[in-house]
């Protein structure tokens, strides 16, 4: 364990990753394009909700003192002087002794006090048969009763969903100030790669990885363009990186940065002297690059190839770095608690993130540890959905100890 010492930690790693990230700009985002991202301003309403007094109910307007006495037995008539549809503010004053037909939605007339709804009438054209009274203020609804102009309707940091898109456009905003989603670039390496949909060669493998990477930043909320596949050349590396830097908040890579022959990726950025490569303190995923590229310093992230290691990479670095550029906090995922079903063994010194099934059951929740050790292993990746996180001191647990696990599909 001679070379534990040049290692960094996860949690050291993931601070300098994060102190140089800064959040991208606040601009107006179209409501649609708001969905799922942070609010970086507190929302004011400028128009109150109900924007005015409007009825609840399809009947007619009246002065509740005209009707008060209405009952079966003794109806009210009353000569109806007009009809006011919803979007139709035709008859704005209502005389004394009279009523109006009114359809939900529609303004009151001032004067009027209550509705009567269709119900408690025998919906008279010329003249309405009234046989019960509305109590004060019924079946309307009062302009301001549910947003009051000046109410902060969205504070700043909330994540938007479809009912703060809608509440948006109710006091009439068409857009909100948020972070721009991160342009995410994923460029994978390797010369045995090929598309899928493609004939595989014998010697060749298919391209996860920029799939698993680009899904991955979308589903956090990036715009991922998945460049795909670039050969073990730094010559080639380096043009493709070069082209791509134009549309790229960060650049995530896969494959090339361990101790082979032909790791490109390594091989291609040590001399610019702006990347750091090393070791992480960590299992999957040991081998990592990170530090900046191009004129605008563009940040750059080295993931392993092995698809388990660069899935776990994603979770521990890129994903909270994507979430510092939107302003979304907290930048990591949160733990939850589990008991262990089945015992585990993990490496002295090393933190490791071991693939697991979390379920919430009877006396849980439980995680299930699933699969192998392998970092090849995307198979038993797949149906796993939480991360067991073993501490680097811990070289052991057993069945039924309680651990901390990340929730891999929960929103946070
Ligand atoms: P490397 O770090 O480039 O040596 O890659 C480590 C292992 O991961 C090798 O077995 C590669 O074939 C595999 N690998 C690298 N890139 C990918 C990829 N994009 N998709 C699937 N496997 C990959
Ligand atoms: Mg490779």
């Amino acid at each position: 364990m001679s070379e534990l010492p040049d290692l960094r930690s996860v949690d050291d790693h993931r601070a300098r990753v994060l102190e140089a990230i800064e959040p991208l700009a606040v601009y107006p985002q179209p409501l649609m394009e708001a969905l799922g991202l942070a609010a970086a301003e507190d929302v004011v309403a400028e128009v109150a909700l109900p924007s005015f007094d409007n009825s609840a109910m399809d009947g007619y307007a009246v002065r509740r003192e005209d009707v008060v006495t209405a009952s079966a037995e003794s109806p009210v008539h009353l000569p109806v002087v007009g009809e006011i549809g919803a979007g139709q503010d035709g008859l704005l004053a209502l005389p004394p002794g009279t009523a109006a037909k009114i359809m939900t939605g529609a303004p009151v007339p001032a004067g009027a006090d209550s509705v009567v709804p269709y119900e408690w009438t025998d919906r008279g054209v010329a003249q309405v048969r009234i046989e019960q009274a509305p109590g004060a203020a019924q079946h309307i609804r009062s302009a301001g009763e549910d947003v009051a102009v000046g109410d902060v309707i969205v504070s700043a940091g909330t994540v938007l969903g479809p009912r703060h898109v809608g509440l948006l456009a109710a006091v009439g905003r068409a857009t909100v100030g948020c972070r721009a989603r991160p342009r995410v670039v994923v460029l994978s390496t390797g010369s045995e790669l090929r598309d899928p949909g493609t004939q595989l060669a014998r010697d060749s493998i298919y391209d996860g990885n920029s799939f698993l990477l680009a899904a991955a930043a979308r589903r956090a909320g990036a715009i991922a363009y998945r460049v795909g596949i670039v050969p073990d050349e730094p010559r080639a590396f380096l043009d493709a990186l070069h082209d791509q830097l134009v549309r790229a908040d960060i650049v995530v890579t896969s494959g090339g940065v361990s101790q082979g022959d032909y790791d490109v990726v390594k091989e291609a950025l040590t001399p610019l002297g702006t990347v750091w490569f090393g070791g992480i303190r960590m299992q999957p995923g040991k081998p990592q690059g990170f530090g900046h590229v191009g004129e605008d310093r563009t940040p750059i992230f080295t993931l392993p190839g092995n698809p388990v290691s660069s899935y776990v990479s994603f979770e521990q670095f890129v994903l909270p770095a994507i979430r510092k550029l939107m302003g979304r906090t907290p930048y990591e995922r949160p733990t939850a608690p589990a008991r262990l079903t089945h015992a585990i063994a993990s490496p002295a010194g090393r933190r490791q993130l071991v693939r697991g099934e979390y379920d919430v059951d009877a006396g849980g929740p439980y995680v299930t540890p699933v699969g192998g050790h392998g970092s090849h292993l995307i198979g038993d990746l797949a149906s796993s959905n939480a991360l067991v996180v073993v501490p680097e001191d811990v070289t052991s647990l057993d069945a039924g100890a309680p651990v901390q696990v990340l929730r891999l599909d929960e929103e946070f």
